[in-house]
């Protein structure tokens, strides 16, 4: 879990006094990893920098690679006699899941590659905060950093991963375009019906996973006043994400993976477009997915998958499948017996 966390409107304006305690020395630097959209924003310019620090604004339009990381990581390394003092991620979930890779990558050795999967980072990372500007993903809160590798899309998933600090300011995730909003949004509201519909709930889970619905339900079908409306989806995003850590996501995650790593689409939409389609599976999840799409008249692409070839197609299916623990909680221990890859492609083929 976060050991620490602070919340409110303003809040962004106490990092520096939050850092300040965990500054080594003059010479080993805060790295602010912040995402590039703030380019010439007024939060640029709060950001408290001091000494040594170094802002590197790094563009989301594309989310997290391992070689990205290996590469962020050298950089670092290199242009310092000493260790950061720690790294803050401030962004949507690709910037916290690249501050969380490169906190992990600054003590450990080798590539980021070798640590994708469950439970194999060695070393704590350094010190690392993260500060979300778009509320969804759960990245703020969860023990995994969602990495594209050479051969697949998948976290590094370690106690070590979770952020030592966080700032949850609902204030920084006013601009966010509608069409993202939605879908990041979306991301929460779909991690609590995989959680709650999945074999791994318990009360833990539950508990969270309980009120998140409920925040999605009033943020995606209430009428709610701005403010309230952007307060209640950063909890949202905050309990689901706590939902999932102790549980697992399910059918929409896998295929998404699968989505995302052939084409590239962000999680965040590429889960739309597999859950509009898994009546069978979560058949209430998806009456009130459709719903919240009529309300705010969300018009998902169509025919995303018509061009793809047979040999890419497979790709999509073998990393959906490679999902274990996800159909595990979706489906249950014999799960291997209740999906197949044909009907993975036919869902594929609807998108
Ligand atoms: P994102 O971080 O990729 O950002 C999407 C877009 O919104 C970008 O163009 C970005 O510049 C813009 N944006 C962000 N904040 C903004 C603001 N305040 N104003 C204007 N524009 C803003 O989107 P996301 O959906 O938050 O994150 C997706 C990533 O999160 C994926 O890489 C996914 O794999 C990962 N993810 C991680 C976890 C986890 O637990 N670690 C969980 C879910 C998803
Ligand atoms: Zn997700």
């Amino acid at each position: 879990m976060v050991p620490r966390v602070v919340y409110g409107k303003g809040s962004f304006g106490q990092l520096g006094e939050i850092l300040m305690p965990k500054r080594q020395h003059a010479e080993a630097p805060m790295i602010f990893l912040v995402d590039a959209v703030f380019e010439d924003s007024q939060l640029l310019q709060r950001i408290p920098a001091i000494f040594e620090d170094q802002i590197i604004l790094i563009s989301a339009s594309e989310e997290p690679k391992t070689a990205q990381v290996d590469v962020l990581v050298d950089k670092i390394l290199n242009s310092y006699e000493y260790l950061p003092s720690g790294i803050i991620g401030i962004g949507g979930g690709t910037l916290l899941d690249l501050a969380k890779a490169v906190a992990i990558m600054i003590t450990n050795p080798g590539s980021s590659t070798q640590y994708q999967g469950w439970d194999l980072v060695g070393k704590p990372a350094i010190y690392h905060v993260g500060i979300p500007t778009l509320s969804g993903t759960g990245a703020e809160v969860s023990r995994t950093t969602v990495l594209m590798g050479p051969e697949r899309k998948l976290g590094i998933n370690s106690d070590h991963t979770t952020f030592d600090q966080v700032i949850l300011d609902p204030e920084l995730t006013a601009g966010v375009p509608r069409d993202q909003w939605f879908y990041t949004g979306m991301d929460c509201f779909i991690h609590c019906v995989e959680s709650l519909q999945g074999t791994y709930l318990n009360a833990f889970s539950q508990s969270y996973g309980e009120k998140a619905m409920e925040l999605c339900e009033e943020v995606f079908l209430k009428d709610l006043p701005e403010e309230e409306s952007r307060e209640k989806l950063m909890m949202a995003s905050w309990h689901g994400g706590m939902s999932i850590a102790y549980s697992q996501v399910g059918v929409a995650h896998a295929l998404s993976y699968g989505l995302s790593f052939v084409m590239g689409t962000p999680h965040g939409l590429g889960n739309c477009l597999v859950f509009q389609h898994l009546e069978a599976f979560y058949p209430e999840g998806v009456r009130n997915f459709k719903k919240m799409l009529q309300r705010h008249k969300i018009q998902l692409p169509q025919g995303v998958c018509q061009d793809l070839s047979e040999s890419e197609l497979d790709t999509m299916v073998r990393v959906a499948m490679e999902m274990t623990p996800l159909w595990e909680n979706a489906l249950g221990e014999n799960w291997e017996s209740r999906i197949s890859a044909a009907d993975l492609k036919e869902i594929y083929l609807k998108i």
